[in-house]
């Protein structure tokens, strides 16, 4: 099954490539889409997976926020939305959150973070600012 996903996550593919390598053998993710902002939630759900046959995955991911008391949506940085991708790829392991899946989350993202700074990433201040 091919893979569908929103434009505005296509920087992300690269990352999902390298966690789909991390994640249990004959596990899929066959949509990896944006999710609208809907109320003012403070960071509130931010992402989501959704299966029915433990075999192929969708994930869901907010990129914006909407900080309590404050009139405008913020974006999610880098960080926040590459922390959201691994802790969803964690749960085709385990739906719960469980020791394991929190093990698996922090072995995706650490992969993660090594591979954004050898992008030059320099840290979520700098991003947000510009
Ligand atoms: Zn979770």
């Amino acid at each position: 099954m091919k893979l569908k996903y929103s434009k505005n996550l296509e920087w992300l593919l690269p990352y999902l490539e390298v966690g789909l390598g991390m994640i249990p053998e004959g596990k899929k993710v066959t949509r990896l889409q944006t999710w609208q902002l809907k109320q003012r939630a403070g960071k509130g759900v931010q992402a989501a997976i959704f299966t029915n046959d433990y075999k192929t995955y969708r994930i869901y991911l907010h990129s914006m926020y909407h900080p309590r008391g404050e009139a405008k949506a913020q974006r999610f940085s880098k960080i926040d939305i590459l922390g959201l991708l691994a802790h969803e790829l964690a749960h085709t392991l385990d739906l719960m959150h469980s020791p394991e899946h929190k093990m698996l989350e922090g072995k995706i993202l650490r992969t993660f973070m090594i591979k954004l700074k050898k992008e030059g990433y320099e840290n979520e201040e700098t991003e947000l600012a510009s």
